[in-house]
């Protein structure tokens, strides 16, 4: 039989996916001996049981849950609804990662009419009695019955106010015992039913209502955006009351070993005197700092500190501790590795180290790459967040804080920059004829586009926030104007945008800007003596790649060429070459563009100082950068020596039904070879000079894109050799170079035996691979992930985080067929989840050489990376 529920001395630390984080601490802490009121922990496979029998606790479970309510009545010698001796506990959520998002507490239960009569009586202290009453019903309604807290605070306020009062504790038993009674009909009339009084069926309702929060849309969202699967579960530990609010002698507070905010070796904390747990955490009194407890209590005080002491030597890491002081005795709620910012996580981690307590490994084991990017961004002040109103949520697409004042195009932006303004870009979607407009703004906000959109990757690219796909915005590019929820913005409106969660809030909220500490430094280079995978960078410009450097890029792993024609008057150039309609047309416009391109291979070669530089030639469909303004084909016409309506034709006749799987990709070389061959000369050219006017090595390795053909390979291949060649021998040198693939087509991953005969590399272009993968595409997602999430068809975004049983399974299959093949082959991934720290470890774990992640997610790659290696070591 199952053992569905543990007693808290039948448990330990090691236990926590079966007992959560909160059961396995209260076994833990009971196996040190300290003292914690006992109890019992439900587990988390009785949560997932529970909704695998259709969101109903079984037999076999209940009958577990009321011998272990039998056994906590002989160890208190109480017993639970007794009206002699009655036995009151808590019941909490506790999954394996704490979820602020769940479900927290229920206080006193166990409590009815006539129970709180006994207690009163026993106790002498009937004003505690009727506190912990109402209190009870205030919860269980809120909690289990989800009626809300609203109508209790004001009947509590409304009694304040009555009886001439400002605090709680300033109410007398009576009153207490009038709001219990007021408490209890408005339960009724909000339920049409009477509040329950017996003891077993309010526990019942209880542990149900923490399983069913397992589900709640707030939890949802928290396990996307910190990567917890659903099919974890929580558990649910119920345990005897103690009470802080028995009087001047009894008290309950929180506190971390360490400052979680500055990671400060200091005990801190607050509690209050005469409270239950909820009135620290609600701010309804102001608590005390926990240094003045040492004053009110001594020797409980220095119990404390002592126990926090023998806590954080024994987890060898910073507590976040709940206690309870019941009239003088000490008892430990909770104790948890605290949360933190990422600056304390890598102070607290180099401390532990420096102290000896902890070594290296376990130090870069400690943070959580994602809080890296905190570090690397400017973020909200957290006090001012704390006041702002959200609008709506978007796609976090790409990290930071941003403030300024809402513009409708590039071109404004540019121009308000220009003024000195802050200003924050809304469009309906990016294009690559926004760029300077992006890089004027502070934020970028579209209503269009998944978290591989052109918005979302330049962003990201830049390091620029970047909240993207907030399809509920109406808006009104015409009149510069849109609507979000009630509130509409003008052009000048002030807005602010969390690229981190994706929220957006109306006025200007202030921000505080990135600040890296020397820890960060020491952690990354622990990191990097653990990992195996390189790190290289998505990078595009010559300032994208000295800042990747900066951050420790390994190589650029991708350099999307076409990016380069975004700035000034570069894509001039470049349209004439698009709507050309000779060869001779095409090559005149690809003679100009040829130095300017071999200007920038240049400027990366030296920038990358001999790390490897993977160049993909042009990709995306051609129309994407055709102008669209009526004065922009003008003057291409004009460039051209053609009509306006010619051009237009031209335009017209490059429209397609399906651009991502149109004509992009290698199959441009296969119509317009001249294209790769001017490619091939900017690539050559630009080594041979940098090799002659410096002393670095360059070895450009030339990434064909969307094969999914060998013959289609081979096809651009031979011509990459034949210019190539001609260059070299025409300078009279030595050069090597690599023709490799992207493997971003399934076919490719199918057929990968064949194109590993003829490839030096496979990179995977997992954005499209994925697209391709699940046939949907990777700008609209957006539209339906929503439904995807509610349905529980899809945990996170398949854009965002690898999915590993699909397209996982087809990079192992391309792996698997390409390794026999050709001994030499190397491997790496370019897609965005490169940046993303479980893709990192399945490409550890599957055996690449190198990740590749836009310049500002290369710190987290190398964490992730150093992370998976010391996870999949030998014996882990
Ligand atoms: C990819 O498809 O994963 C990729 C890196 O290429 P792009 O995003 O430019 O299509
Ligand atoms: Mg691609």
């Amino acid at each position: 039989m199952t053992k569905w529920v543990y007693m808290f001395s039948e448990g330990d630390a090691t236990m926590r996916n079966l007992l959560g984080g909160k059961g396995c601490n209260l076994a833990e802490m009971t196996k040190l001996g300290l003292p914690v009121p006992q109890g019992f922990t439900v587990t988390t496979e009785a949560c997932t049981q529970y909704y695998e029998d259709g969101k109903k606790i079984n037999d076999e479970i209940l009958a577990q849950i009321m011998d272990s309510v039998t056994k906590m009545e002989e160890i208190a010698g109480k017993k639970f609804g007794d009206n002699e001796n009655p036995l009151l506990v808590s019941v909490r959520s506790g999954a394996r990662a704490s979820m602020p998002g769940m479900m927290d507490t229920i206080l006193n239960l166990g409590l009815n009419e006539d129970v709180v009569s006994v207690i009163a009586e026993k106790s002498g202290n009937p004003r505690w009695a009727w506190d912990c009453y109402r209190r009870f019903i205030q919860m269980y309604s809120d909690v289990v019955m989800e009626v809300g807290k609203k109508y209790f605070e004001e009947l509590i306020d409304k009694m304040k106010e009555d009886k001439g009062v400002t605090e709680d504790t300033d109410l007398s038993a009576e009153d207490l015992k009038e709001l219990s009674a007021q408490f209890k009909a408005e339960y009724k009339n909000k339920l049409g039913e009477e509040f329950p009084t017996d003891a077993k069926e309010q526990l019942l309702g209880a542990i149900q209502a923490v399983f069913r929060s397992w589900d709640n849309p707030r939890a949802n969202v928290y396990r996307r955006d910190n990567d917890i699967p659903y099919s974890w579960g929580t558990a649910v530990n119920v345990q005897m009351m103690a009470f802080g609010n028995m009087g001047d002698t009894s008290g309950t507070g929180v506190a971390f070993t360490r400052d979680p905010a500055t990671g400060e070796n200091k005990l801190m904390g607050e509690f209050l005197i005469n409270a239950q747990g909820e009135d620290v955490v609600a701010g309804v009194r102001t608590p005390q700092p926990i240094s003045e407890l040492e004053k009110i209590m001594p020797e409980v005080y220095k119990e404390f500190v002592d126990i926090t002491e023998k806590l954080e030597n024994h987890y060898r890491d910073m507590q976040d501790m709940e206690f309870t002081i019941e009239d003088k005795k000490l008892y430990m709620l909770q104790t948890r590795n605290g949360k933190r910012t990422a600056k304390a996580a890598l102070k607290i981690a180099c401390d532990l180290v420096d102290e000896g307590m902890i070594k290296e490994e376990k130090a870069v084991e400690m943070i959580d790459p994602r809080n890296l990017d905190t570090l690397l961004h400017p973020q909200f002040d957290p006090k001012a967040i704390k006041e702002a109103k959200e609008l709506g949520r978007g796609l976090a697409a790409s990290p930071g804080a941003a403030s300024g004042k809402v513009v409708f195009t590039a071109a404004d932006a540019k121009a308000w920059d220009a003024k000195g303004e802050k200003v924050v870009l809304v469009r309906l979607e990016t294009s690559p004829e926004d760029i300077e407009g992006m890089k004027a703004a502070q934020g970028i906000l579209t209503v269009r586009g998944g978290m591989t959109s052109h918005a979302a990757v330049v962003a990201r690219g830049m390091g620029t926030c970047c909240v993207s796909g907030l399809s509920e915005i109406k808006m009104d590019e015409a009149n510069k104007k849109f609507t979000l929820g009630d509130t509409v913005f003008n052009e000048g409106d002030a807005i602010s945008l969390d690229g981190s969660t994706g929220a957006v809030y109306p006025g200007a909220i202030a921000t505080i800007p990135a600040e890296i500490s020397g820890d960060f430094g020491r952690i990354m280079g622990w990191a990097d003596q653990f990992r195996v995978l390189k790190v290289r960078t998505n990078a595009d410009t010559p300032e994208d790649a000295k800042r990747a450097r900066e951050l420790g890029a390994e190589g650029i792993g991708l350099c999307r060429t076409e990016h380069m024609f975004f700035e000034g008057d570069r894509i001039d150039a470049f349209r004439e070459m698009i709507c050309s309609d000779t060869v001779e047309e095409r090559e005149a416009a690809l003679e100009k563009i040829l130095p300017v391109q071999q200007g920038d291979f240049e400027k990366l070669y030296e920038a990358l100082e001999g790390n490897p530089v993977t160049i993909r030639f042009l990709d995306p469909p051609l129309h994407e950068f055709v102008p669209t303004e009526e004065a922009d084909i003008k003057k291409l016409a004009d460039a051209q020596g053609k009509t306006v309506e010619q051009i237009k034709e031209i335009i017209e006749g490059l429209h397609e039904f399906n651009p991502m799987m149109g004509h992009r990709g290698c199959r441009l070389t296969v119509t317009y070879p001249e294209i790769a061959k001017m490619q091939t000369r900017a690539i050559i050219r630009a080594a041979i000079n940098v090799k002659k006017n410096t002393n670095l090595e360059v070895k450009p390795e030339i990434m064909i894109p969307l094969v999914g053909e060998v013959k289609e390979f081979k096809f651009v291949k031979d011509i990459v050799i034949a210019t190539a060649e001609e260059e070299i021998n025409n300078a009279g040198v030595k050069l090597d170079y690599e023709v490799g693939t992207m493997i971003e087509i399934p076919r490719a991953c199918l057929t990968a035996d064949a194109i590993a005969k003829e490839a030096d590399f496979f990179c995977f272009g997992t954005n499209d691979l994925t697209q391709m993968t699940y046939g949907f595409s990777r700008d609209d997602a957006g539209k339906f992930l929503d439904s995807y999430y509610d349905a529980k068809i899809f945990e996170y975004d398949p854009f965002a985080k690898l999915d590993q049983v699909g397209v996982g399974s087809l990079m192992k299959m391309a792996l698997d067929k390409g390794r026999p093949v050709n001994d030499a082959l190397h491997f790496g991934i370019c897609g965005e989840h490169g940046g993303d720290p479980s893709s990192v470890e399945f490409c550890h774990e599957i055996g690449l050489d190198y990740v590749s992640a836009s310049p500002f997610r290369v710190p987290i790659a190398r964490l992730a990376a150093a992370q998976a290696a010391i996870n999949n070591r030998e014996g882990k």
